[in-house]
């Protein structure tokens, strides 16, 4: 998958360097990205069911005061036009989601691109682009499409969960309301944390897409500092290895594992 010799071509810039190894600068992708993603692709879906919280709220209300025959389609009418609605807005949202993963990329290949430069000389500025990376922009964004959509769907069922058994149950309507704002509560934080990966997930991505493509095998790992980490990835931080002797459950590749690879341009 080398598209070409970072060390060789290191080399032929700096011919009299001794050194045996060079460690390139460690990229933390800041967590603006995270926040821009979460802004523009999951809190707008976030705040439609709000808003739709409030309706469901009062016709469950009325519902349960009315006591007719047909009122619990009142509200079932009330959830699923909320639901039309905003899986319309889901659809309109893969922009958003596009946008946030190319400018994500081109920040990424530009710190990639400054670490190459201030550790080895050799600029990469025309030899590499967002095209080498397709796949994994693709995938990400296919990604966060269908979790934009499944924090809408569970939003939903945790919705007419609470209106449906409330109704068998004739729970008060403000019990009711608690629940379902309470759902919605929980899909912000979700969402918040899911963006917050997906930041970790993409970036992961692109630093083995560069290290690889540059031919580069050697790399150390670098643990994310996060709070409540997994011990045996927080055990490896310093570690070097190869794609030989790496595990197998690499750095920001399992749920929620903010752990990075350092790449390291070795000379023989
Ligand atoms: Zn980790």
């Amino acid at each position: 998958m080398a598209r070409f010799d970072l060390a060789a071509m290191a080399k032929r810039v700096r011919p009299g360097t001794r050194r045996k190894a060079i460690v390139l600068r460690d990229i933390d992708p800041p967590g603006t990205l995270a926040t821009n993603l979460y802004r523009s692709s999951y809190l707008p879906v976030v705040l439609a069911w709000a808003a739709a919280a409030e309706r469901i709220i009062a016709a469950y209300t009325s519902t349960l005061s009315e006591l007719t025959t047909d009122a619990p389609a009142d509200v079932r009418a009330e959830i699923d036009g909320a639901a039309e609605q905003i899986n319309r807005l889901v659809l309109l949202l893969t922009p958003e989601v596009r946008d946030w993963a190319l400018r994500t990329e081109q920040l990424f290949r530009g710190k990639w691109r400054g670490a190459v430069l201030s550790a080895t000389g050799v600029d990469l500025e025309t030899m590499i682009g967002a095209g080498d990376v397709r796949a994994s922009l693709e995938t990400s964004i296919e990604w966060n499409v269908a979790l934009v959509k499944d924090v809408s769907d569970v939003t939903r069922q945790k919705i007419s969960n609470a209106v449906f058994d409330g109704l068998r149950n004739r729970t008060p309507a403000r019990e009711v309301a608690s629940t379902i704002r309470n759902s919605v509560g929980m899909s912000r934080k979700r969402a918040t944390r899911i963006a917050s990966d997906q930041l970790n997930k993409l970036t992961s991505a692109l630093a083995e897409e560069r290290r690889r493509e540059a031919g580069i095998d050697t790399w150390i790992w670098r643990h994310s500092r996060k709070a409540h980490p997994r011990l045996n990835h927080q055990a490896r931080d310093g570690n070097e290895y190869t794609d030989e002797t790496a595990p197998q459950d690499l750095p920001g590749r399992l749920p929620y594992c903010g752990c990075r690879s350092q790449a390291v341009v070795t000379f023989d």
